[in-house]
């Protein structure tokens, strides 16, 4: 299904009801949640012993083992089943769950619900502070340090499976959750069992309560073998199976440019990343979690060029209408806040040198616009209030001009301390002053050469993570990168601006003060690559600023602006003001597959994309690298892991360097 262009709002809210003895029931399907009796043991029996876990992880030593949920409810099976990895799946691999669910709990009901299990507190409190609500789209929350991923899709399940499915096999273990199939048989169709075909590995199993004979012969037809078992409690039986021959992928309405023609071979071992600013260093970390073998070579030092500000801030934007610009930094948003908030937690960073999660408040002129989308979000808290100027004053400290949106979760980060514990990780390597680079490959994999020609490293894959330097390596010159110099002010603290204690976002930005300075900024200029710093910019940058604290007018027109300190950096931009983070085509075959577009854009093509083994790009950040790179790390790692994307199609499209190509194609320009 596409969103571009339909409203935007929180999710369909579940009718939820709650018996006497305080058990969730949703009035909408009048059904229950989970046994009355005792939900705890009636999951463990049916859904994890229904696939025999924890046993099969401790007999197939897989490296990722896969576990997909039609119905995440209140969570309650996604705790059982992390409660049991922790107590016996071994040091390594990890557990990945994916779950479906279309109308889900605000995070006070899941309070509510979870606080039924006092034996699950810990898990439910660490799953609590990482809840998106009722934010739409995809979720990934990332628990043990990455050992542990939840996907959680916010969709019907006959969305998200087929969008999941088109991506092949990749789930050991099927939890069929979808309350009674008389009650709510959306659940249960044929296309949604024809799904779980496509995507179960060799070896899957299926487990679910019920033992309805429509749903048994449903999934029979779709290649299950499944039997009657004895149910729980007064259920005198449930069904389990297993997958007997997995199917091919499922093929898609849309034309699969973005799906590899060529199965990717098995995970690598190693990876070889070419930049070691938030792209790369985020990549890194994603790939180490995976037991990769990471090297990351840079020309220069670390975080030393579009990602070396002083001071950045989490930032996202709202609109009353989906698009992928939207839908991306809404999501790339809640997961990042959510992985500064566990880098901080784990003493990865240090509160105040490196960054604090002090929330943001984002200035916004048009009140129409505002009161409209203060509607929206009251069912959104977690994510952003409307605030007007004295209420944002509360929260900032300081009185801002206009009204606007504060975002509790947001805050500053240093991103050169980013950087540098992102690449602090057991696995990585880092080399730095490489100088130019360039990339070469053979049937081994991908090596990387110095400027004298030597071999500096070699590896199964290598990920171009560049910023504008990307387009110079591997052929990736057809990139439409944009180098956008930007220069920041560091101004002094003062009387007048100590007060501030939030990050405040107007035509520029600012932040509570770090070692003595608040960073300002940033200019924004399209073809200039001059490095020097100018006292105009610092000027413009001072200027923006007093347009949205005017009282701060006596203290900061008397600066002199050629005597301040700051910085020059290059983001890098794509035309769409998209990351670009995906597989990398072969241009030329790809071009020769889809040429049909140039003809008619709507044609369908059933051909499945060209892409050059083992080769990827993340670059073209922006200014938003703190918020958008460590989501793309996810992207790019789960595809050259062949697991399951965090993201759905029409994003991961919209993130692929591919789309250029596509684009061009479709507007006969190429
Ligand atoms: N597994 C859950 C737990 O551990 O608490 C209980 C799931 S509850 C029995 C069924 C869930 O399916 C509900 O949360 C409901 O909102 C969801 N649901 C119902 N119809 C759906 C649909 N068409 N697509 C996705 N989710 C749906």
């Amino acid at each position: 299904m596409r969103r571009d262009n339909t409203a935007w709002g929180a999710t369909p809210a579940p009718s939820l009801a709650w018996s006497d003895s305080g058990d969730p029931f949703s009035a909408q399907f009048e059904d229950v949640y989970y046994s009355r009796e005792n939900g705890l043991a009636e999951s463990r029996h049916v859904f994890l012993c229904g696939n025999q876990l924890p046993a099969r992880w401790q007999e197939q030593q897989r490296d990722c083992f896969c576990v997909a949920e039609t119905g995440f409810g209140t969570g309650l099976n996604f705790l059982l089943t992390w409660q049991a990895w922790r107590a016996h799946a071994g040091r390594s691999g990890r557990l990945h769950f994916i779950s479906i669910e279309k109308y889900p709990l605000d995070r006070h009901q899941l309070a509510t619900a979870l606080g039924a299990w006092p034996e699950l507190g810990e898990l439910a409190a660490e799953l609590l502070a990482a809840w998106p609500g009722r934010l739409p789209g995809q979720h990934r929350l990332i628990f043990d340090s990455g050992k542990v991923i939840l996907d959680l899709w916010w969709e019907d399940v006959s969305v998200a499976l087929p969008d999941l499915a088109a991506h092949g096999q990749c789930v050991d273990a099927w939890y069929l959750d979808g309350f009674a199939p008389a009650r709510n048989p959306s659940m249960w169709l044929a296309d949604t069992f024809a799904c779980m075909a496509s995507l179960s590995r060799q070896g899957a199993t299926v487990a679910t309560f019920t033992a309805a004979g429509a749903v048994r012969r449903g999934l029979e037809a779709a290649g299950f073998n499944m039997q009657k078992v004895p149910g729980y409690g007064r259920k005198r039986e449930s069904l389990t199976g297993a997958i007997a021959v997995p199917r091919q992928p499922q093929t898609t309405p849309e034309t699969p440019w973005d799906l590899d023609a060529t199965p990717r071979g098995g995970k690598p071992a190693s990876a070889l990343i070419i930049g070691a600013g938030l792209a790369g260093a985020s990549l890194a970390r994603a790939l180490a979690e995976r037991d990769i073998e990471v090297t990351v070579l840079e020309r220069g030092t670390i975080a030393g060029e579009a990602s070396g500000n002083e001071q950045g801030v989490l930032y996202t934007r709202l609109s009353r209408r989906h698009s992928a610009l939207t839908d991306f930094a809404l999501q790339s948003f809640r997961y990042s806040a959510s992985f500064y908030r566990q880098l901080f937690a784990a003493g990865q960073l240090t509160p105040g040198p490196d960054g604090q999660l002090c929330g943001s408040f984002h200035q916004h002129s048009d009140e129409q616009e505002l009161a409209l989308m203060g509607e929206r979000l009251r069912d959104l808290p977690e994510l952003a209030q409307v605030l007007q100027a004295e209420k944002a004053a509360a929260k900032l400290g300081v009185h801002p001009a206009r009204p606007g949106y504060w975002y509790p979760d947001s805050g500053w980060l240093n991103p050169p301390a980013v950087c540098r514990t992102l690449l602090d990780t057991p696995g990585v390597k880092v080399i730095e002053h490489c100088g130019e680079l360039s990339l070469h490959s053979n049937t081994e994999g991908w090596q990387a050469h110095d400027m004298r020609g030597q071999c500096v490293v070699s590896a199964d894959v290598a990920i171009v993570c560049a910023g504008s330097h990307s387009a110079a390596l591997a052929g990736l010159e057809w990139l439409p990168l944009q180098r956008i110099r930007g220069q920041t002010t560091l101004l002094p603290e003062s009387s007048a601006t100590v007060g501030l204690r939030a990050a405040f976002c107007h035509q520029g930005y600012i932040s509570p003060a770090s070692r003595g300075c608040h960073c300002i900024g940033a200019s924004f200029k399209l073809q200039d690559s001059e490095n020097a710093l100018r006292a105009e910019e610092h000027k413009e940058n001072i200027d923006k600023l007093l347009a949205a604290l005017p009282q701060w007018h006596d203290t900061l027109s008397g600066l002199e602006t050629s005597s301040l300190e700051g910085r020059v950096g290059f983001r890098c931009a794509s035309p769409d003001y998209l990351p670009i983070a995906g597989a990398v085509p072969q241009r030329t075959h790809f071009l020769q597959t889809y040429a049909p577009l140039r003809k008619n854009a709507r044609q369908f093509i059933a051909s499945r994309g060209n892409y050059v083994p083992g080769l990827y790009v993340n670059t073209a950040h922006g200014s938003r690298g703190l918020t958008s790179a460590p989501l793309c790390a996810q992207v790019i790692a789960a595809r050259i892991c062949g697991e399951a994307p965090p993201l759905s199609r029409e994003l991961l499209r919209a993130l692929s360097p591919a789309r250029f190509l596509v684009r061009d194609l479709s507007r006969n320009r190429i």
